[in-house]
C-alpha cells in the first residue's frame, strides 16, 4: 500500500525538485523554525541541515532560532542543539532562508528580519495555509509532522539516514503526535518511525528525555493546573489555566510548560481542551486541543492564532486571566453548540 496517494507524491516531488533547485543556487543557507520552538520544530531544523550537508558538503548552512530564548529543557539532549544560533546582526543575509514547521511569518519572531532580507526563502510545513510566505513552498497538512516531510526529502535525495538525523527526525514526530496518540498518528507516522527506528532513532532515549525527565517543580506545576481543572457544557469543555506566580511559587519554568495542555486533555468526555497560560510579558498564551472531530484551528485563527484541526495556539496580549476566559470560552461553547 502506497502512504501517498499519486497526485500527492508528485506534488510532494515536484516541491523536494524545487527545493533542490533551490538549494543549489544558494552558498550561504539559513534554516529557521517557528518561536517556542517543540520537538518537531527543533527536530526538524536540526536534520534537514545535516541532510543539506550530507548532500552538498559546499554549503554554508547554520540553524537558527527564531527568538534569543534558551531551549526548551526537554529538547537539549538533541544531537546538533548546541549549533542553534539567535538570529543573526543586521548586516547579514543568507542566499536562502528555509523555514520549516510554520507558514506564518509573524511566527519567525525575531529572525523574521533575517528571513525578509533573504535572497530567497523556502517553506517546509504541514500547517493548513492557503498562502505561505516566501518564494516557493512544500506543504503537507496531511503529515503528522514536519519531520515527517524531511525524510522523505532524505529518502529522495538518497542520503544516508544518519544516527543524529533519526534520532531529530523520530523526536519531531513522537512529540507531534504526542506519543502516537493524537488524531494526525497515521499510517505514515508509523511507517517513518518505522524507518527511523531502523537508522538507529531509539524511542527509549526519546522519551526518557522529553517525558520522563520532568523536575520536580514542573510536576509541582502540573498538580496546581490539575487542580484547577474545570468543566462546561457537561463536561464536553476542560481548561484550566496557569498565572505567572505560579511559576515563581513553584519555580517551574515557562520553557517546561508547554506540555500542560496534555493534563486538561485526559478529562474523561472532554471533547476541547483549553490551557491558558500567563506570560511574564503580562499577556496569555493559549492552547486548544481537540480530541475529535471538532476543528478548534477557526478559534485560535479567529484570536490571531493559528494551527490544526485538533492542536491550535493564540496569544491574547495584554489581558487578565478574566478576560481571556471571557474571551475564549464562549467562542468554545458555540463551537460546541454547532456539532
Ligand atoms: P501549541 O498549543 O502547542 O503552542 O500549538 C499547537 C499548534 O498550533 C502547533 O502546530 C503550532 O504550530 C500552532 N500554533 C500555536 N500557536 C500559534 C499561533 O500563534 N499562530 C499560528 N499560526 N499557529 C500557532
Ligand atoms: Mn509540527
Amino acid at each position: 500500500m502506497n502512504r501517498l496517494s499519486e497526485g500527492r507524491r508528485r506534488l510532494q516531488e515536484q516541491g523536494f525538485l524545487l527545493l533542490s533547485e533551490a538549494i543549489e543556487r544558494a552558498r550561504t543557507i539559513a534554516i529557521c523554525a517557528h518561536m517556542s520552538p517543540d520537538g518537531d520544530a527543533l527536530g526538524s531544523e536540526l536534520s534537514l541541515a545535516a541532510i543539506i550537508r550530507e548532500r552538498w558538503p559546499e554549503k554554508q548552512v547554520r540553524c537558527l532560532l527564531a527568538e534569543a530564548k534558551e531551549v526548551p529543557r526537554h529538547l537539549r539532549f538533541l544531537p546538533m542543539v548546541e549549533e542553534l544560533e539567535v538570529p543573526a546582526g543586521a548586516d547579514e543575509a543568507p542566499d536562502l532562508f528555509l523555514a520549516v514547521d510554520l507558514s506564518v511569518a509573524a511566527r519567525l519572531a525575531e529572525a523574521r528580519a533575517l528571513m525578509e532580507r533573504s535572497r530567497e526563502v523556502f517553506v517546509i510545513d504541514h500547517h493548513p495555509t492557503e498562502h505561505p510566505f516566501g518564494n516557493g513552498a512544500i506543504m503537507r497538512p496531511d503529515a503528522a509532522a514536519c519531520g515527517v516531510v524531511v525524510l522523505e526529502y532524505a529518502l529522495y535525495l538518497d542520503v544516508r539516514v544518519t544516527r543524529d538525523v533519526a534520532m531529530l527526525l523520530f523526536c519531531a514526530i513522537m512529540t507531534d503526535t504526542g506519543r502516537f496518540q493524537y488524531q494526525n498518528a497515521n499510517a505514515e507516522a508509523f511507517w517513518a518511525a518505522s524507518k527511523l527506528v531502523a537508522a538507529g532513532a531509539d524511542p527509549s532515549v526519546v522519551a526518557l528525555n522529553v517525558y520522563q525527565s520532568m523536575r520536580l517543580s514542573y510536576l509541582r506545576l502540573e498538580s496546581v493546573v490539575m487542580g484547577r481543572i474545570t468543566t462546561k457544557m457537561g463536561g464536553r469543555l476542560a481548561y484550566s489555566w496557569v498565572l505567572w506566580e505560579d511559576f515563581e511559587a513553584t519555580g517551574a519554568g515557562e520553557d517546561e510548560s508547554e506540555g500542560l495542555v496534555d493534563i486538561v486533555r485526559c478529562v474523561e468526555g472532554a471533547e476541547i481542551a483549553l490551557l491558558l497560560r500567563q506570560t511574564p510579558e503580562g499577556a496569555i498564551r493559549g492552547n486548544l486541543r481537540s480530541k475529535g472531530a471538532i476543528d478548534v484551528s477557526g478559534v485560535a485563527t479567529g484570536l490571531g492564532g493559528g494551527g490544526h484541526a485538533a492542536a491550535a495556539g493564540f496569544t491574547l496580549g495584554k489581558v487578565s486571566l478574566e478576560e481571556a476566559k471571557q474571551i475564549v470560552l464562549p467562542r468554545l461553547e458555540a463551537l460546541l453548540l454547532e456539532e
